[in-house]
């Protein structure tokens, strides 16, 4: 702490001689550089992280978040962003989501506030490259899935052999996929399977079982798909390690996290008790409905994060955006700090990759997103077109990745 003073006289000391006109002042510009590259100005600045909740002003430098404190001087910044009446969060993770369509690539999931991402199984690891190629070329930060099935979510594009897509196990390989993993593990955080029926038939523990052998070299964690799985939860759940992933935890029976009465099972409430993570994922077929939603909040089961799922079509029906699909769980009255830290924090936490993020603590990449907290009459859906009419949505109004400003 000893030199900040000096550095200080030193600065006010070449102050005075530039002043009496001494020359190459234009050559010594950047010691009269602003403070500050960006302050945003006067918003709601909400960071669970750090259990931040107050009006103030954020400031970044060279990409990192500099301070968080209230009324910066105008002189001290380069650029400023008016965010009075708005929210200022970190940059959304959205842990579940598709970015592998050409219609719908990562700048444009930029624009709706998401400053990092991960593409949940799009691809397995016969076109691992297709998907690759799209995480590299992000202007945000693009993480991967591999999906234990070698073709990834999609079915086979021979008609021929489309129903292989069926086949969970002859699809699964354990080789090719640690191998794919190996390869691209700056890429690679976790794996995805899919145990719903119509993916791994009655094949869903075997499947599982195959995607932990290939995950465990890595020590990566897997994310799997439930809903109408032919095993029941329980089953599946015992063969998850602590940090694996549960996503569409409010899917509908058959095998979701209630018994036939509606009461979350033991086994899902001792499942998180020793580190498995619940995701949303709104996605929009048969992924969830307000009743499972609202139950399962009532007896204390929120997500640990609050994901979209978004591929091309959810772009307009249903899905839309994260902070859409945020606005869903103020309408199921989660207060808006939890709300925020699923999407910051809590999901920071999920991938250790993901540790430096979902923060606005000093010294950290600036990732920011601005949200309104827009009030009036907002209609929602679930996935069997359940409606429910909220009165705050959350609208993206700005957003800052790596310190830069997206337009
Ligand atoms: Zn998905």
């Amino acid at each position: 702490m000893r030199s900040k003073p000096a550095v200080t006289i030193e600065r006010r000391h070449f102050l005075r001689t530039a002043a009496a006109g001494l020359p190459a002042l234009a050559a010594c510009r950047p010691l009269f550089a602003a403070e500050y590259d960006l302050v945003i100005r006067g918003g709601r600045v909400i960071d669970p992280a750090q259990r931040v909740d107050r009006t103030a002003d954020v400031a970044i430098r060279a990409g990192k978040i500099a301070a968080i404190r209230p009324n910066i001087p105008a002189s001290a910044a380069a650029e400023s962003i008016d965010a009075q009446g708005q929210l200022v969060v970190p940059g959304l993770i959205d842990v579940h989501l598709h970015a592998r369509d050409a219609t719908l690539l990562p700048p444009e999931i930029l624009k709706t506030g998401v400053t990092t991402m991960v593409d949940g199984g799009s691809r397995g690891a016969d076109n691992v490259d297709q998907i690759l190629e799209i995480a590299r070329n992000a202007p945000n930060r693009m993480r991967l899935l591999l999906n234990i099935s070698r073709l990834g979510n999609n079915p086979n594009p021979d008609p021929a052999r489309r129903s292989e897509f069926l086949d969970g196990t002859e699809l699964a390989d354990v080789a090719k996929a640690r191998a794919a993993i190996e390869r691209n593990r700056q890429w690679i955080i976790g794996m995805k399977a899919r145990l719903s029926r119509n993916i791994a038939a009655n094949h869903d523990l075997e499947v599982l079982r195959l995607a932990v052998q290939a995950a465990t070299p890595s020590g990566i964690p897997i994310m799997i798909h439930i809903g109408d799985t032919f095993s029941p939860l329980p089953e599946i759940l015992k063969i998850l390690r602590p940090g694996d992933i549960v996503t569409h935890l409010y899917a509908p029976p058959p095998h979701g996290i209630m018994d036939d009465a509606g009461h979350i099972l033991p086994e899902v409430r001792a499942a998180r008790k020793r580190g498995i993570r619940f995701d949303f994922g709104n996605g929009r077929n048969e992924h969830w409905t307000w009743e499972v939603a609202q139950a399962a909040l009532a007896q204390g089961f929120p997500p640990d994060t609050i994901s979209t799922d978004l591929e091309v079509v959810g772009r307009t029906e249903q899905v839309f955006d994260l902070p859409t699909v945020m606005s869903k769980f103020l309408v199921l009255g989660m207060p808006l700090n939890q709300v925020i830290a699923c999407v910051t924090s809590n999901a920071s936490q999920t991938f250790r990759e993901f540790k430096p993020y979902g923060t606005l603590k000093t010294g950290s990449t600036a990732d920011v997103t601005l949200l309104e907290l827009a009030q009036g009459n907002f209609e929602f859906v679930d996935n069997y077109k359940g409606k429910r009419t909220g009165q705050q949505k959350l609208i993206t109004r700005g957003v800052i990745v790596g310190g830069k400003r997206i337009a």
